[in-house]
């Protein structure tokens, strides 16, 4: 019997009771142990994705829910939303910054020149 003790045991998330491997309810309260299935259908990735990259906070939902999953291949989806959503604010970092740099560059030769002109006349 002692083989009943595998690391596949789950434990009820509700009242704690143990329950077997692929139960789908608390044998002692009857909570559901198992999320329901998320879909990881193309469509279902694609909108992920492109969520994920575009609406940066809002992939994160789905990145979580996702990488909670035991599927492997939900697994998966949820890393690659997460990367994306990191690499959407990577890039959106980057903008704004490029953006700044270039208003400063700007600003700067504006004032730049007459503050050139304006140490020139110091020095006269
Ligand atoms: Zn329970």
């Amino acid at each position: 019997m002692a083989m009943d003790m595998n690391l596949e045991d789950r434990f009820c998330p509700s009242c704690g009771a143990k329950a077997p491997a692929d139960a789908v309810f608390c044998p002692h309260c009857g909570k559901p142990l198992q999320e329901p299935q998320l879909s990881t259908s193309i469509g279902k990735q694609i909108i992920i994705y492109l969520v994920s990259f575009f609406l940066p906070p809002f992939g994160l939902a789905w990145t979580f829910k996702y990488l909670r999953q035991e599927n492997k291949k939900a697994k998966i989806i949820g890393l690659v939303s997460l990367i994306l959503t990191i690499a959407a604010v990577i890039v959106g970092i980057w903008a704004i910054f490029g953006f700044m740099n270039g208003l400063n560059s700007s600003l700067n030769g504006a004032l730049g020149g007459s503050n050139s002109q304006f140490n020139q006349l110091m020095q006269l």
